[in-house]
Parts: structure tokens; C-alpha cells; sequence
């Protein structure tokens, strides 16, 4: 996705790779997407000079002397950035981009976001002005790098089940197992409840399926066999309530 820019002749193209990666990020955040664009990107040498000899002669606005260096001083004994952060640097890249809001987003918030992904305002005077770095150091990037870039979605209120529903069907199915057991070759949806229940309890029932087979009929044995109740195969009313911790 290119970056917004308020027109084409905004040059993002020079923007430090790690710069735009966090541009990129920023950019894609749903808190300020579609509200901010880049009114001022990078330039030449030759454009800065260019842009400050018209300053100098009076025809432009206020621009730093291409020349002018700062921060830690290289061999040569000067500062290794040169003019401003909006020009190539020494090692060809671009360091700031002027940005504009829209949609009624606030300096503050936009500040704030784009602190997340290590971009700051480092102008005190200029709001606008953004930076991913300063003279010595990057910015901390935590949305990119501590991984909280995705935004997290909304909480989604836990359903509940109806626990009172459930208990009342417990019950209404013990009781028609009294007058008709679950057994071998049984089908439908009581013999799939127990089926979840027996793997809920650890036994193996296979894929509950709904139909009693073999593997089933083997967990039900097992089931009874560990609760002391005949061993049988049979899942009648006594067998069904201790499956569920009902009380005889
Ligand atoms: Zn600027």
C-alpha cells in the first residue's frame, strides 16, 4: 500500500526503509486510517539547496543550509547528519516526513498512536513534523515489535449455557432410560450426550457419534466397572445419574 500523500510531488521514496516499515504500520492502524496524510516527505541535496538559496534570497519559506551539520561527530570531526531530516542523508536516506489531519483527529491522539510504532514529534514548535529517530537512537517501535501491531478485537461476551436447561434434560432423559436403556445398537442424540460425557470423564468413546457401537459399549463396561455398579452395558437410570453426579 503506498503511503497518502496530500499530492504526487510528495517524495516518500527516499524514506529510510525502517522509516516507511513504521509509516506503513501507522498508516494501516484503523484508529487514524483514512485521516492522515504526508504533505511533505523527502528531498535531494540538490533540492535542499535549491529550497534554501530561495529562502536565502528571500523567495521561500524558512530552510535548513544543506551544509549545515550536527549531532555525534564522524572522523572527520563533524556532524554526521547534515541539513535537515528531511534530506538525504549520508547514507542516502530520509529521516522525517510533515504529516496533516483530517476528520477531525487531534494532534494529541495522533501523537500518541504513532509513539506506539516509534514515530514522534520532535519539534516542539511543529506538530506535524515526524521523525522515526533522533541523533543517537531509534525510537522504540512497541506495536511493531512487541507484537500488539494487530489490533485486539473487541471482548465478545462469553455466552453462558443455560445450566438450568441442561440439568432439567439430564433429568427428563434418566427417566426415560428407566423405562428404556441405552444399549448396544441405541441411536440419536442421548446416546451422544453420553458418549461426550464418557470422554469428558477420560473414557474412550471414539468420535461421539450418537450410535452405540463397540468402542462405546467398551467405555460404558469401563465406566461402570471404576463406579462399582454392575457391569452390564447397559446404560439404564442408576448408571446414566452417576455419569452426570447425581445424587441416587
Ligand atoms: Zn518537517
Amino acid at each position: 500500500m503506498p503511503l497518502p500523500t496530500t499530492s504526487k510531488w510528495v517524495d516518500c521514496s527516499l524514506f529510510h526503509p525502517e522509516f516507511t516499515r513504521r509509516l506503513e504500520a501507522l498508516f494501516a492502524d484503523p484508529r487514524i486510517r483514512g485521516k492522515v496524510k504526508i504533505v511533505s516527505g523527502g528531498r535531494t541535496y540538490n533540492q535542499q539547496k535549491a529550497l534554501y538559496t530561495k529562502y536565502k534570497n528571500g523567495r521561500g519559506n524558512l530552510a535548513a543550509n544543506p551544509d549545515r551539520r550536527f549531532g555525534p561527530k564522524g572522523l572527520n570531526g563533524v556532524g554526521i547528519w547534515r541539513g535537515s531530516w528531511h534530506m538525504q542523508q549520508i547514507d542516502s536516506w530520509v529521516y522525517a516526513c510533515d504529516v496533516r489531519l483530517s476528520g477531525g483527529l487531534k494532534w494529541g491522539t495522533f501523537h500518541d498512536i504513532a509513539e506506539d510504532y516509534g514515530i514522534k514529534k520532535t519539534v516542539p514548535s511543529e506538530n506535524w513534523h515526524m521523525q522515526p529517530r533522533y541523533t543517537t537512537e531509534w525510537f522504540p517501535a512497541p506495536a511493531l515489535d512487541e507484537g500488539y501491531l494487530i489490533p485486539p478485537t473487541p471482548p465478545v461476551e462469553p455466552v453462558l449455557p443455560d445450566f438450568n436447561a441442561i440439568v432439567a434434560m439430564i433429568h427428563k432423559v434418566g427417566e426415560a432410560l428407566e423405562i428404556r436403556p441405552l444399549r448396544r445398537k441405541s441411536v440419536g442424540d442421548p446416546v451422544e450426550m453420553m458418549q461426550r460425557r464418557l470422554a469428558d470423564l477420560d473414557f474412550n468413546v471414539g468420535n461421539p457419534d450418537g450410535k452405540f457401537g463397540w468402542r462405546t459399549l467398551h467405555a460404558v463396561r469401563n465406566f461402570q466397572r471404576v463406579e462399582r455398579l454392575q457391569v452390564d452395558g447397559v446404560v439404564g437410570h442408576k448408571t446414566w445419574d452417576r455419569m452426570w453426579g447425581v445424587e441416587d
